[in-house]
């Protein structure tokens, strides 16, 4: 069997491992301890954070095809939230987000779902992956500490594209197609609370203001123990802003989110901040992968489409369809 390298275990690498497990062998290496990439979840009792994606749809039959399962497993379920966009400090539009068109999230946690994926895939944690190099017809990779992975025959990145770009070029690969992709960060702001809020809503989309997204965290499915808010800054003001230090970072997010949603959020009882320097990217519609068949080379990840999970699931599962195809299995 031919060996794969496959760096990151977002949902774009797993998809892909899991796609093509049974034809060749598998090694994930994700620097995280665990895997999930920007699917983040974080628990600090009473509370438990989707500080990463909020939630996903799905468009296409093979995303749903993954899905369904995961919904009889209670692995996935649909966030009925009561949905509100804002402008100016006021509702402009509210609807239920009902079964017609769902919006799902992982249970008990967003990150559950990509870890319940990653079961029985060989993953190495904490381990991030700093060197490529040609070994004969093989590709060696180094952790951090010089620490070596091993030999693969193909080497797959899927992880956002400067570190993808940043990794080939210690190999003097560049790829014409993806040097112009760029992604913008995003922070995610973390509030835990003693008392619950009536906020009229369980998830905004606020327009013309420095914060894009304020949820009501615990509103999703089993997620009732702890009131907590998440609350996203836009890319532009996280770009902009992106080497403040964190206390600055989180006063001005506390303080706008007060006066948007009329409610005194200075004190909570728990409060961090994630900073995300590559959350996400415009929405383009390119080819969802790249191949490169004479360096034995696949790269995935959403920003072939732009930053949304069903982009990275696609990009996953594309990219194996096609290794699958040049490999005549
Ligand atoms: C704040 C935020 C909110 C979002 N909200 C939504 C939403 O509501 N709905 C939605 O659909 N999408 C949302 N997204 C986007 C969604 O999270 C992504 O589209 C999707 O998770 C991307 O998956 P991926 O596998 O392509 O990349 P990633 O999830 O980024 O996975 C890449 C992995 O590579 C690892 N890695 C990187 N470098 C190395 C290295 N050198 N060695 C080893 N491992 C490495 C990383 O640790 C990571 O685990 C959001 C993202 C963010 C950040």
């Amino acid at each position: 069997m031919q060996r794969i390298a496959i760096i990151g275990a977002g949902l774009s690498g797993v998809t892909l491992a899991n796609s093509l497990k049974e034809h060749f062998k598998i090694s994930l290496f994700e620097k995280s301890y665990s895997p999930g990439g920007r699917i983040a979840s974080r628990n600090v009792e009473p509370y438990s954070f989707d500080h990463g994606a909020q939630y996903f749809k799905v468009k296409s039959k093979a995303f749903q095809d993954l899905i369904n399962p995961l919904l009889s497993e209670n692995v996935v379920a649909p966030w009925q939230a009561r949905f509100v966009e804002m402008c100016n400090q006021g509702i402009t539009k509210q609807t239920l987000w009902d079964d017609k068109h769902p919006h799902y999230v992982g249970v008990p946690n967003n990150r559950a779902f990509v870890e319940h994926l990653s079961r029985g895939l060989s993953i190495t944690l904490h381990s991030r992956v700093v060197e490529m190099k040609k070994v004969n017809q093989q590709w060696a990779l180094k952790a951090e500490g010089d620490a070596p992975l091993g030999l693969f025959d193909w080497v797959v990145c899927a992880m956002p594209v400067p570190q993808t770009q940043a990794l080939l070029a210690k190999a003097n690969l560049k790829y014409n197609a993806i040097s112009d992709i760029k992604m913008q960060a995003c922070y995610a702001l973390m509030l835990g609370f003693e008392d619950k809020m009536d906020l009229g809503f369980d998830a905004a989309m606020v327009k013309d203001e420095t914060i894009s997204w304020i949820s009501n965290n615990s509103s999703k499915p089993m997620r009732e123990k702890g009131f907590n808010l998440l609350i996203n800054s836009t890319n532009d003001w996280a770009d902009t802003h992106f080497n403040q230090n964190d206390d600055w970072v989180i006063e001005g997010m506390k303080s706008t989110v007060s006066n948007i949603i009329n409610q005194d959020l200075s004190n909570p009882q728990f409060c961090a901040l994630k900073r995300w320097k590559y959350a996400n990217c415009k929405r383009q519609d390119e080819q969802p992968y790249l191949i490169d068949n004479t360096n034995k080379i696949g790269l995935c990840g959403d920003w072939f489409m732009g930053g949304r999970i069903e982009s990275a699931f696609k990009s996953g599962h594309q990219l194996a369809l096609a290794m699958l195809k040049n490999a005549h299995v």
